[in-house]
């Protein structure tokens, strides 16, 4: 459009003369001296340097002009403007340029391939007008439409109109000429190319060929599907042939991995039957291929046994599968080893008649395991190997039976038992009885059991039997294999309430072990008894002697002795001390004799007549003797022992009435040290006290503590100890209990 164009030649024309301010600085070496009045070029303006040849610039900068229309535009003339630099005032001028009105025709169209526009009318000439091409347009076509078709080696023209100004635009479209054309191949493409002359051949529609795998009875190939062109054959190949069969028949078949399977030759299999020890089948006899088998079935055989072991059997399958198979010897088949009948043959098998037990005789307790000896049964020698002896106690569940050998009394079975295997069954061979009986200890006439009194057994009604201790069974004794120590028991009811002494028949006499019994004695014998001395260890003795003709000294043996009307309560050992009424020194008991001179080491409650041999050291001799131990009351000391490894000894129970005494006897140990040794019994309300109740004294009777209950000694001594309950108890305190101490 319209340019815009500065005029350098107008501008100075109007330029302002601006007086130079000379400003002296050293020029060269000296400090610029600008002009206060601008200089300019066409483009530029600054301030100078005053200085002489000096080109120094300040302020250096392009115009700004400001435009303002100076002469507007007019016909065939352009408009002029004025621009004044904002900064320097300069002032230019320019033209505007096509900016000079003209005049047009309007009523047609000027039309070329670039568009259409009107044309001036203004009569003036080129070139001022050349360009004036008013309301130019490009043009606007509409679609394009064929004008000539395509033709032999001509190709089509189509055509389209300007909608505005009716303009035709052309055009041939290539490559639509038409050819005479002829189609061809090789072996890979098929196309269509031209026989016309007079250009290069061209070529169409080319494309490489389609092929399919085709087969007939002998060859494969593959061939062409193309329509364009006869079809065309490439890798064609005999077949390759496999021999394959099924149940039925046998063929040949391709195996070629160009096409699905072909058969030929098929043909069904020719059969034989064939047969081992177990199966018959048929087989085929084809050589075309391995043997294949059919109808596999077991033999149908016929059984018959053998015997007890093994049966044999003839198969009966049918002629025409095989001549008959006959097998021998072959073992029955059973389930289990509870399975009496043969799975095939039906065969029965059983025990019966392979073992037995002789008569076997009683045997006796013996503290061992008696059983059946091997020559006491016979086993068939077949199944020896799977039997055992069992034993059960008569009458017991089978599930009881044991290969444990019996050892208590008693009534067993015996059983042989099988345990079977494939060919034998399980069970019972054969079965007895046998006893074992107890074993017949023997109570010796005469003997004695030393029984502690137990009052409250004694007084307990549930209580049938009082536990007598035991007999020693020596082994060896009657084929005991070791020794026993049988326990023995008595009856209650064969015994006396009381303490005392007691004859009872053997008979009358039990075992507390079921495997012994007593062995009984003739009952003409009156002197089958034993005694039972049921003593009391809980009460003091006490005893009166008779009259002086009856105490009796025994020089030798240094003894003095007593005979005694009755023993009350208690028991009185050898080794014992009594304290006699009236007599200071404590007697020491070195034998006792039981009536009718009868040695023995116990006297208890109720023994009567018997006698008493003491010590006779502190008596001159017999004349002295007889005063002080006739007709006199003789009280049993209590001996007190220090526990093993203890400070104390044993308790004592006392329940005495006011006045009432009793006596103990222990003894001191060598010490270093003085050691205290301590009466110890309960004070408070019980009727005895410390200071009043206890002295020592020793063998000679002497007293060597009174009013204390302590005594000090290092030595080892006898003491006896007198202790009286000088106050009535306070009630339930009666029973009081008494121990000495000692550190
Ligand atoms: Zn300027
Ligand atoms: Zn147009
Ligand atoms: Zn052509
Ligand atoms: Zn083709
Ligand atoms: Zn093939
Ligand atoms: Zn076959
Ligand atoms: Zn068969
Ligand atoms: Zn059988």
């Amino acid at each position: 459009m319209a340019g815009k164009k500065s005029f350098w030649a107008f501008a100075m024309a109007s330029m302002l003369f601006v007086p130079a301010m000379l400003i002296l600085t050293a020029c060269g070496e000296h400090k610029h001296t600008y002009s206060e009045n601008w200089s300019r070029s066409e483009t530029q303006h600054w301030y100078a340097c005053t200085g002489k040849d000096c080109d120094e610039k300040k302020d250096l900068e392009n115009h700004e002009f400001v435009w303002t229309e100076k002469k507007p535009a007019s016909f065939h003339k352009n408009k002029v403007e004025e621009g004044i630099c904002s900064k320097c005032n300069l002032k230019v001028e320019r033209t505007v340029d096509n900016s000079a009105t003209h005049t047009f025709d309007t009523t047609m169209w000027q039309s070329d391939e670039s568009g259409h526009w009107h044309k001036s009318t203004c009569d003036e000439t080129e070139p001022t007008h050349q360009s004036l091409q008013n309301d130019f347009a490009e043009h606007t076509y509409g679609t394009w439409t064929v004008k000539t078709p395509a033709e032999f080696h001509k190709n089509r023209i189509e055509s389209r109109l300007c909608s505005v100004c009716g303009f035709e635009d052309t055009k041939e479209v290539p490559d639509t000429m038409e050819h005479t054309w002829t189609k061809n191949n090789d072996d890979q493409n098929h196309w269509e190319e031209t026989t016309c002359t007079g250009h290069e051949k061209l070529i169409r529609n080319k494309e490489t060929h389609t092929w399919e795998s085709k087969t007939d009875d002998t060859n494969h190939w593959e061939q062409t599907t193309c329509t364009q062109h006869e079809a065309i054959k490439r890798n064609e190949d005999t077949h390759t042939w496999n021999w394959k069969c099924d149940n039925v028949n046998h063929w040949e078949e391709t195996k070629c991995t160009q096409h699905e399977a072909i058969k030929r030759n098929e043909e069904t299999h020719t059969w034989n039957w064939k047969c081992d020890n177990v199966n018959h089948w048929e087989e085929t006899k084809c050589t075309q291929h391995d043997n294949i088998k059919r109808n596999v079935t077991g033999h149908t055989w016929v059984y018959a046994s053998e015997g007890e072991l093994t049966h044999g059997r003839t198969s009966n399958c049918g002629a025409e599968k095989h001549s008959t198979r006959t097998e021998i010897k072959i073992a029955h088949r059973y389930d289990n080893v509870n399975d009496t009948t043969c799975n095939d043959c039906s065969y029965e098998r059983s025990l019966t008649g392979k073992g037995s037990f002789n008569a076997l005789s009683a045997k006796t307790y013996n503290a061992g395991a008696q059983g059946v000896e091997e020559s006491e049964y016979e086993v068939n020698e077949a199944i020896k190997s799977l039997c055992k002896i069992q034993y059960k106690v008569q009458g017991a569940d089978d599930s009881t039976y044991t290969t444990t050998t019996p050892t208590n009394a008693g009534t067993y079975e015996v059983r042989i038992y099988c345990e079977g295997n494939a060919t034998y069954l399980q069970g019972e061979v054969a079965k007895t009885e046998f006893v074992i009986n107890k074993y017949k200890v023997e109570i010796v006439k005469k003997s004695s059991f030393k029984v502690a009194y137990d009052k409250a057994a004694m007084d307990d009604t549930n209580v049938q039997y009082i536990h007598l201790g035991t007999v020693h069974v020596n082994k060896g004794t009657e084929g005991l294999v070791k020794p026993v120590d049988v326990p023995i028991k008595a009856p209650k009811i064969k015994l006396s309430k009381n303490p005392g002494r007691k004859q009872v028949y053997v008979e009358d006499l039990l075992t507390e072990d079921d495997n012994f019994a007593i062995k009984e004695l003739p009952s003409s014998d009156a002197t089958r008894k034993a005694t039972i001395v049921h003593y009391d260890d809980s009460v003091v003795a006490t005893l009166t002697s008779k009259d002086e003709t009856n105490v009796k000294w025994d020089a030798t043996q240094n003894q003095v002795g007593i005979t005694v009307t009755k023993v009350n309560n208690g028991t009185i050992r050898v080794g014992d001390y009594m304290m006699c009424e009236g007599y200071a020194k404590p007697l020491k008991v070195v034998a006792l004799k039981l009536q009718y001179n009868v040695p023995t080491d116990m006297l208890v409650n109720a023994d009567e007549n018997c006698e008493i041999y003491f010590d006779n050291s502190s008596f001159a001799d017999l004349a002295t003797a007889k005063p002080i131990l006739a007709n006199k009351t003789f009280t049993e000391v209590e001996k007190l022992n220090f526990v093993e490894g203890k400070n104390y000894t044993n308790t004592v129970s006392r329940q005495l009435t006011k006045g009432g005494k009793f006596y103990l006897v222990f003894t001191t140990e060598a010490s270093a040290d003085t050691k205290t040794y301590k009466v110890n019994f309960d004070t408070n309300g019980t009727g005895y006290e410390t200071k009043k109740s206890v002295y020592f004294f020793r063998t000679d009777g002497n007293t060597t503590v009174s009013g204390s209950n302590e005594l000090n000694t290092k030595s080892e001594e006898i003491y006896f100890v007198t202790v009286t309950k000088v106050a009535d108890s306070q009630p339930g305190k009666e029973s009081v209990d008494f121990k000495i101490t000692k550190n």
